[in-house]
Formats: structure tokens, sequence, C-alpha cells
């Protein structure tokens, strides 16, 4: 019999009336001849108000007791819903996380599912039960309960989904779908009908509230159609699943809470950036938007992002790596917003960058920092105008009016993806049975690429318009660029670097020769021969580990990384050439892979 996930997010169940709607939903389905499980977040704006009263206790709060805390606002909601479909004349049982089995690690406040146990939840579905269980939460090996963190509702759900295998994951929610951008900032943002798997999981990482990211990864891992839609009507909502679609622009997401961070004056030798990502990963800060530019007289700078919430612990953890480095000065600043464009398309097309900061330009809004990964791209800009900048970014790609590309998919239609037979899909299970512990990271293959050089523009002026310039006018000559790295600048000038492919760089360097030849000082450096290592894999960024191993087996090795970028599914290093292969060696051990002949 086929088995429905329904998560129903805080305000689909605000109040009775609403627990009421939800309810009926699920009986409908059960109707239909689903097994259904329904999985239930706290009620309205509860989990604040918790949060609130906590703070109104302590100033600084056991983490074991927030969560004893704010797991009872799930609590009290699984009840209220049994007693709903009770009322339906259904049969319905209210579970908590740890009456369930899911089993997470023992981090209060976002802790990671390590298994999930489906002998109980079986036994109530063959019973003719709806299972109403608790969202963002667990239990602990020592019996404490854990909660996943803010909006794990979500994860709960598509877990769930995973481990019983279910047909769908219907995620209710008080939208429509997932938009083009968040429709309760920009009024035009569309309802997208089909995302890819990779789209949502950059989106949902890089600040598109509607997801909680970690549930875009068990989707992915375990193959779980899901779909977004919305509690107040019928609405087809939003497929994400593996799609073949290649729109260049799928979304933008804006995260406006950031902090940056620059390591300067550090030395310029292999383990620097390692040493930095491992003093990161031991306090579990995700580090983000990481741009480490090819060093200047022997000193090499690295700036990246993290959430201002994290400022305090990040400057302290990186005190920490400066004293170990024995050199280096610290700078960092919060007015700072990350506006990202996400499109699976992106992969084929150049100019999409060219594109986002040439209208970025023409509202003369200046870009801190820049950097690019397969599938998106992410700028920093002042936070202020960061509303601004969305909305330009939305109208210049003409977001509101782009035709979906692909047909509507009905929602009885078994929608679990033809595409999951395929080889990367083989390849991805074959990892993720081998897993120990369910949300443990998931790296399925290393990649060399030596086919790209490396341009860098030194001492560019630090004003709206220079990366317009420069990325608008090599894309008009079509020339692809892959990897672009811009980092901050306190000093009224900027670095860029970027990738081309070798065939390109000459044509390349004309061109931007002639461009820096026009600004005072600017100067061009190349490098012909580089060596790519990429790291792909799902939910990379989220788990702060990653980039702490492909780092330090890279400086064992003793090879100096020249840039960096990083995203949900892969994270990459240019290397010297001569350096290439051992780094591909290295990385496919560190990450158990067998290494391709
Ligand atoms: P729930 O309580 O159902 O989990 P959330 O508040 O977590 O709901 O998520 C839904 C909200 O996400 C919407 O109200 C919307 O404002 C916001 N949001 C942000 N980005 C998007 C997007 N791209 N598409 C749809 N909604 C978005
Ligand atoms: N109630 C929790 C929160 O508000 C979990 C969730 O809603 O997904 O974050
Ligand atoms: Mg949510």
């Amino acid at each position: 019999m086929s088995i429905i996930v329904q998560k129903f997010g805080g305000t689909s169940v605000a109040n009775a009336e609403k627990i009421r709607a939800a309810a009926q939903r699920a009986v409908a389905a059960k109707q239909a001849g689903h097994q259904v499980v329904m999985v239930v977040s706290a009620r309205g704006k509860k989990t604040d108000e918790l949060v609130r009263l906590a703070a109104e206790m302590s100033e600084n709060p056991a983490a074991r007791e927030m969560d004893m805390l704010l797991s009872t606002g799930e609590q009290e909601s699984v009840s209220l819903m049994a007693m709903a479909v009770h009322s339906l004349g259904e049969k319905a049982v209210s579970l908590t996380g740890g009456q369930i089995g899911i089993t997470t690690d023992s981090t209060f406040s976002r802790a990671r599912i390590e298994s999930i146990s489906t002998d109980r939840i079986r036994k109530h579905l063959d019973a003719g039960e709806i299972v109403i269980a608790c969202g963002f939460q667990g239990i602990d090996p020592e019996m404490n309960i854990t909660t996943l963190g803010r909006g794990g509702s979500d994860t709960t759900a598509t877990a769930l989904a995973a481990a019983l295998q279910a047909d769908e994951c219907q995620i209710y929610t008080d939208v429509e779908g997932v938009f083009t951008t968040d429709p309760r900032v920009v009024s035009a943002a569309r309802k997208v009908s089909l995302l890819a798997y990779d789209e949502m999981l950059e989106l949902a990482s890089l600040g598109a509230g509607v997801m909680h990211s970690r549930s875009i990864e068990f989707a992915k891992k375990f193959c779980v159609p899901l779909r977004v839609r919305p509690s107040f009507d019928e609405g087809e909502g939003t497929l994400i699943a593996n799609t073949g679609e290649q729109r260049m622009v799928a979304g933008l997401a804006l995260a406006r809470n950031e902090a940056r961070v620059t390591l300067a004056d550090l030395p310029d030798q292999p383990g620097v950036t390692s040493c930095i990502f491992a003093c990161m990963a031991k306090r579990k800060i995700p580090v983000d938007m990481v741009v480490q530019n090819v060093a200047v007289d022997g000193k090499a700078t690295v700036s990246f992002t993290v959430q201002e919430g994290e400022l305090a612990d990040t400057l302290t953890a990186a005190n920490e790596a400066i004293k170990i480095l024995g050199a280096g000065t610290i700078r960092s600043g919060t007015n700072v917003a990350k506006l990202s464009v996400v499109g699976a398309g992106m992969r084929n097309h150049s100019g999409v960058a060219a594109q986002m900061f040439d209208i970025l330009l023409k509202k003369g809004i200046n870009l801190q920092m820049i950097t690019t990964s397969e599938i998106k791209i992410s700028v920093l800009v002042e936070r202020d105008r960061c509303d601004e900048a969305l909305l330009a970014v939305h109208e210049g790609f003409c977001m509101e009016t782009a035709v979906p590309q692909t047909p509507e998919i009905g929602i009885q239609q078994k929608t679990k993806s033809p595409e999951c037979d395929q080889s990367e899909d083989q390849l991805l299970s074959r990892i993720v049975s081998k897993l120990a512990k369910m949300e443990d990271i998931v790296v399925s293959e290393v990649q060399l690429d030596e086919s790209q050089s490396r341009v860098t523009l030194h001492h560019i002026p630090d004003v709206p318009g220079t990366c317009a310039e420069i990325f608008t006018t090599v894309a008009n000559k079509n020339i692809m660029v892959d990897m672009i790295v811009q980092n901050v600048s306190d000093t009224g000038h900027a670095e860029v670097s970027f990738t081309v492919q070798r065939t390109d760089l000459e044509n390349c360097l004309k061109l931007v020769g002639e461009l820096a030849s026009k600004w005072d000082d600017a100067t061009v450096s190349h490098e012909p021969e580089i060596g790519k290592l990429t790291v792909v894999g799902i939910g990379l960024r989220t788990h702060t580990g990653v980039g702490e191993k492909m780092f330090k087996a890279l400086a064992d090795a003793n090879i100096n990384i020249q840039m960096i970028n990083t995203s949900e599914i892969r994270m990459s290093a240019v290397v010297a050439a001569d350096q290439g292969k051992t780094g591909f060696k290295v990385l496919n051990k560190a990450f158990n892979l067998v290494e391709e002949a």
C-alpha cells in the first residue's frame, strides 16, 4: 500500500479550524487508500513564544533544557491533531520523536538524525491508524530530547518519508508552493512548478526560508519526491524531484543577516585554509562564501561570511587560527547581506553572472564579495540595499513572467522520478546504503579538471560596475567563465580571480588587459595551467566537516590552495597544475572513494 507523508507547518495548524482542515486532508488521503503519516509543527508562533519565555528565565539557558522546552510545542499540536482525526471518525495515534525512535546525536538545538526505527509506525499504519508525528525532535542515546534546529519539522518529514520509502512527501504551508523568491518580499514573485533537488538544496541553504535545507538533503539522498503545497487550497504546489530542467535562473535567495570576516596577512603556504576550516569546524560554524584569492607579496587573504549570530564565536575561532598560524590580522563587518541566483541551466551557459552584475550596476549597488559555483552565483551587498538588489535582479531576469518550461505533474500521478534509475542515482544510492547514520555526509565523487587557466585582476576600483564591465566584456566574446571569486576590500580596491578554458586564455587576457589599462595601478596576472579539484556530494556546506577534511587532505600533501568556492553540492579548490593529480589521489583517499583510472 502506498505511504504518504503530510507535513503541516506552524501557520497551517495555528488554530482549531486549521487543525481540523489539516486533519481532513489526512483523512481524505487515508480514504483514498493511502497509509498516512502526518508530521506536525508547533502551532503558530508557539516556538518563538517558548524561546522568549526561556529568555525571561535565563540569559543563557542550558541547551538540553531548551530542547526539552521547545519540543513541547509539537507535542501539543500532535495530540490536538489526533483528537481532530478521531472526531472525523478515523483512527489516529500521536507519537513524539522518541516514541517513534528517531535517534539523533546529542548536539542540542541542531541535532542530526542518526537512525529512524519504522517498526512502531508500521504497526500503527497496518492497524489502519493515521500516525501523527511530532516534527523537529528526536532522542539521543541517553534518552534526552533533542531538536533539529528551527524549521526542522521539514527534515522530520523527509527523513520519515525516506525511512518509510514513502511515495510522496507533501509539505503543507502558508504559500502556494516554492516561488522564484519570497513572495512576501517581492510581490511579483511567481510560483515554480518543478524544481531540481540541487536547485532547492542551494536555494534553501542560501536563505530561501520556505524549506529547512537539511530536509532537501534527505529527499535527494533517498530519492523522496517532495511537494510543497498550500494548506489553504487545493493548489498543486511545487514538485521537487530529479529533473532535466535547465532553467538558467530558477530562483533567488536573500540571506539578510550575514557577517563578513577577513583574515589577512596570512602566510602563503599549504595548510592555512585547512587550519582556518578546522578551527571553524571545531565550533560547528558553517563557513559560507569562502573567498581565497591569489596571494600578493607572499601574504594570503581569506575572506568568508557566517551568520551574524555566529560572529562572536567565529572571531574566537579566527583568533585561534591566527595563533596556530603564527601570523595574520582579522577584520569583520556586519552591515551585509548575501543575494544569490540559482539555476541548473547555469551549468551550460555563460553570461548569467555578467547579467546579474550589470543589473546591480544599473542600481549603483556595489559588490563586496562574489563567489560562484556550478549552479549558483552569490554576491555580498550592503544590507540596507539588499531588498532593492533582490527586486532589481528579479525584474532584470524577468522572473515574474518567465514561462515554466515543464508541464505540471499531477499530484495523483506516481511521482517517484524515473531518473532515479539512472547511473548517477545508482551511485548515490550505493553510497547512501553504506552510511552508518542517516544524516552522515555524502561525498560521491572527486573530480579533477585540468583544462582551465586562472586570470586575476589586481587592484581594480572597488566601485559599482567594475565586475559588470569585466564579465560583460568577457561574456560578449563568448568566453565561458567558470569559477569567480572577488574578495572584500577595505582599501578602496578589489581583486577578482576567475577561471576560463585554456583555449580561451589568450583572448581573455587581451580583453582584460585592455580593461586594466584604464584603471590606475590595476594589473593582471594569470596561470595558464591549473588543476581544479572538486568534491561532489550533498549538503557539503551545511556539514562543517567537509571543508575541513578536504583542505586538511590537501595540506597534508603539501598542496597550496589558490582559489576556493563552496556550495551544497560541490566544493572546489584551484591548485597548481603539477599538483592536481596528487590532490585528486589524496581527496579520493580522504573521502574513502575508489579512484577511477
Ligand atoms: P511553515 O510554518 O509552513 O514551515 P515557513 O514560514 O517555514 O512555513 O515557510 C513558508 C514561508 O517561507 C512563506 O510564508 C514565505 O514567506 C517564505 N519564503 C521564503 N522564500 C520563499 C520562496 N522562494 N518561496 C515560497 N516561500 C518562501
Ligand atoms: N516549531 C519549530 C520551529 O518553529 C519547528 C518547525 O516549525 O519546523 O522552528
Ligand atoms: Mg518551515
